[in-house]
């Protein structure tokens, strides 16, 4: 009898394992997340330290309320706030036509590429 699961001490030893196991993975995946709302949290301007207690205390609901609640990157806005002004740069160059600076050949208004020779305006 030197298979585990045939001794009734052997197979608790396996379950309580198996357990143990189970709750360091949890335990694990859950600071996982709280890390990585701490970090998410710092990104987007919003208070990493509050956030890691909820994601920790609450969980998985604490990062979905994370998820529902947090702010959009700071990163991100930068450059959609930037994007009117230089479309409107580059719709101005593109109502005119011009030359290639690669070929020489005329660029019609609204084409963004050289239609001879492929050089980006
Ligand atoms: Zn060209």
């Amino acid at each position: 009898m030197t298979f585990p699961y045939y001794d009734p001490f052997g197979a608790l030893g396996a379950i309580l394992g198996i357990l143990i196991v189970v709750i360091i993975a949890s335990c694990v995946i859950q600071i996982a997340i709280a890390v990585w709302v701490y970090n998410d949290a710092k990104k987007r301007n919003m208070d990493p330290t509050m956030w890691l207690a909820i994601t920790l205390l609450a969980g998985c609901i604490g990062c979905i309320i994370y998820l529902v609640v947090r702010d959009p990157i700071a990163t991100e806005t930068t450059p959609m706030a930037k994007e009117p002004y230089d479309n409107k740069a580059e719709l101005a160059q593109l109502e005119k036509g011009t030359f290639c600076s690669n070929c020489g050949s005329e660029i019609p208004a609204g084409a963004k590429f050289c239609p001879s020779c492929g050089n980006p305006r």
